[in-house]
């Protein structure tokens, strides 16, 4: 299995700023926030992109998000915006799946 730095985080490896963990997943601080609250929910299963994934996951990908909701419930912010960037030219930049959920300013529609 390829490594990646998300799998170094999940095996404390390296360091991360750690807001909930369970099971099945991890969340926590994006390490170069673009909103005032930027968190990473990642599953522990190694799972390149969304692409890649299968019918098996149908629950790991719905606990993410319910993950996602339990986080910002806790720091009591209602409002949030949920992206997943699947491919380079999407932006994503670590293949391993992960949620970004961001909040703390005004998000313009379409997305850049
Ligand atoms: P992507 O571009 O793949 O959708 O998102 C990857 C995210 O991981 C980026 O927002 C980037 O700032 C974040 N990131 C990359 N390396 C690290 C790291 O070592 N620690 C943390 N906490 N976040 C990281």
């Amino acid at each position: 299995m390829t490594s990646n730095i998300f799998q170094d985080i999940i095996d404390k490896k390296i360091p991360a700023d750690i807001i909930y963990e369970d099971d099945l997943s991890i969340a926590f601080n994006d390490i170069s926030p673009q909103a005032p609250t930027h968190i990473l929910i990642i599953p522990k299963k190694k799972i390149a992109k969304i692409s890649d994934a299968d019918n098996e996951d149908e629950n790991l990908l719905g606990h993410l998000l319910l993950v996602g909701k339990k986080v910002m419930s806790d720091i009591g912010i209602t409002d949030y915006r949920v992206v997943i960037n699947n491919g380079s030219e999407a932006g994503q930049t670590v293949f391993h799946i992960h949620l970004h959920i961001l909040a703390g300013r005004t998000f313009g529609w379409p997305p850049g």
